[in-house]
């Protein structure tokens, strides 16, 4: 069962995805929210979940309607791991071009991983000097 979306936007590939213009293989819906194959798979299964209605990232999200991805990306992910048995699964979820959003409509990626697969972390897990997470919290609080 497909609900209509609260809003579209033209030439948004996603929402082409949950009108049924663009062709997908889809492995899970509800009333809010879709979820697909990644055409580009980081490893089998691989999966993106959207919000039905268009929202070009998290950050313009409803409460609500974040709510309903994360759910769905809980959903996803317990489907991936009973179907696929995977080792792990990592979650990622970028923000603007500049965090890797690649699609300018709000997707969790999940992706299921292996023992010894090829993906790497993105970042190294040098400790901060403690002046340098001072003054971030500083930034954060005041
Ligand atoms: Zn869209």
């Amino acid at each position: 069962m497909t609900s209509v979306p609260d809003t579209t936007a033209p030439d948004c590939v996603f929402c082409g995805i949950v009108s049924g213009a663009v062709p997908a293989r889809i492995v899970y819906s509800d009333d809010r929210t879709l979820a697909f194959l990644d055409i580009a798979p980081a490893a089998p299964g691989h999966t993106l979940v959207i919000p039905k209605g268009h929202v070009a990232q998290l950050l313009e999200a409803t409460p609500e309607g974040a709510a309903a991805v994360i759910q769905a990306a809980r959903n996803v992910a317990r489907l991936l791991d009973a179907k696929l048995q995977p080792d792990g699964l990592t979650l990622f979820q970028a923000i603007k071009s500049a965090g890797w959003q690649d699609v300018p409509h709000l997707h969790v990626h999940v992706v299921p991983r292996w023992n010894g697969d090829d993906l790497v972390r993105p970042w190294t897990s040098e400790l901060a000097e403690p002046h340098e997470l001072d003054d971030v919290l500083a930034q954060l609080t005041i």
